[in-house]
Formats: structure tokens, C-alpha cells, sequence
């Protein structure tokens, strides 16, 4: 009759629980527990799920991990800084300050 209850097939199905199978397919690829922690979706405070890659909500716009938010504000912080800098060394000279207030000038023309 072929197929029936009780064949190896079925035999080797029924002992491999999903947990098992899933520890060999990690393996398999090389990765643990924690690693496929990284790799789930992340979950916003607002609800909305993200992909495992985003640093932020899609939603509401708002970090979705710490350290995001710390190295985001480091960054900011210091090209804030180097621009007003150079904007600041830009300035010292009055030819510059005049060609910035030319330059301001012709945006606002266009706009
Ligand atoms: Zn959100």
C-alpha cells in the first residue's frame, strides 16, 4: 500500500522536535542563540515592527536601540561643531562674509 503509519519517514519526523531542527539549521549556518536575537525584528514602543536592520521606527520616527541614539549624537555633535567651526574661520574674512550674503542673496531670488 506504500505510505503507512510507522515507516522510518514518518518515525524520524515524529522524534525531532521543531526546537532540534531549528539548533541544526543554526548551526548549519554558523549562528547562535544570540546572533539570531540581533536578526529579529524590533519592536517600537509605538507597536510597529521593524525589520532587525533599522535604527529607526518607520513610524514614529523614534530610535530603536540605545546605542543608536548615542552614537547618532556623537555624530551630530561633532560635524555641528567642525561646521560652525569652519563657518566661523570662513567668516574672519570680510570677502568670504560678503560672498555668503551673495550666495544667501541668489537662493532667495530663485526661491
Ligand atoms: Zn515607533
Amino acid at each position: 500500500m506504500g505510505w503507512a503509519p510507522g515507516s522510518r519517514q514518518v518515525k524520524t519526523y515524529v522524534h525531532l522536535c521543531p526546537k532540534d531542527v531549528e539548533q541544526a539549521f543554526l548551526k548549519m549556518h554558523g549562528l547562535t542563540e544570540e546572533e539570531k536575537q540581533k536578526n529579529l525584528p524590533q519592536t517600537c514602543g509605538c507597536g510597529m515592527i521593524n525589520d532587525s536592520f533599522a535604527r529607526y521606527c518607520l513610524t514614529c520616527g523614534n530610535p530603536l536601540r540605545v546605542e543608536i541614539v548615542m552614537q547618532d549624537q556623537e555624530m551630530l555633535h561633532s560635524e555641528t561643531n567642525k561646521a560652525v567651526r569652519e563657518m566661523m574661520e570662513m567668516f574672519k574674512d570680510p570677502r568670504m562674509l560678503k560672498q555668503f550674503e551673495e550666495f544667501k542673496n541668489g537662493l532667495g531670488d530663485r526661491g
